[in-house]
């Protein structure tokens, strides 16, 4: 079982199931609401997360991709929780920071390395897609 949770702790979670993918994002949205040079996000099945406590969601349309995201946050204390697709895929993506251990999380890929910042490097080994793996 993998649990996480907010900064000011209204936001709890739990997940059940294996996560599918850890992936550095460098992605213009990411950027802004992390604050910070890109996200590291766990995508796992949407079916497998429960969570305690009230998400505020912002429908983010203006996405490098061009589709809509579901961004949900601690509408209290600001910290980024999850975010998934507004059509829906079945997936969620889980701010790894959010983890009360992110440490087993280390992102084995990163997407929209054309805009990453010129200053962050890549682990080594770790393969970068300009825009969306695959
Ligand atoms: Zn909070
Ligand atoms: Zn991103």
């Amino acid at each position: 079982m993998i649990e996480g949770g907010c900064n000011c702790g209204a936001i709890r979670y739990k997940i059940e199931g294996k996560p599918v993918v850890v992936a550095q994002c460098h992605c213009k949205n990411c950027q802004r609401q992390s604050g910070s040079a890109f996200s590291v996000n766990l995508m796992v099945p949407v079916a497998g997360v429960t969570t305690t406590g009230e998400l505020t969601t912002y429908e983010d349309r203006d996405t490098r991709s061009g589709n809509p995201v579901h961004r949900r946050f601690c509408g209290k204390c600001g910290s980024p929780i999850f975010s998934d697709l507004a059509e829906g895929n079945g997936m969620t993506i889980v701010k790894v920071g959010t983890l009360d251990d992110p440490a087993p999380f280390a992102p084995v890929v990163s997407v929209w390395t054309s805009t990453k910042m010129p200053w962050v490097d890549l682990p080594e080994g770790q393969r970068g897609f300009p825009e969306n793996a695959g």
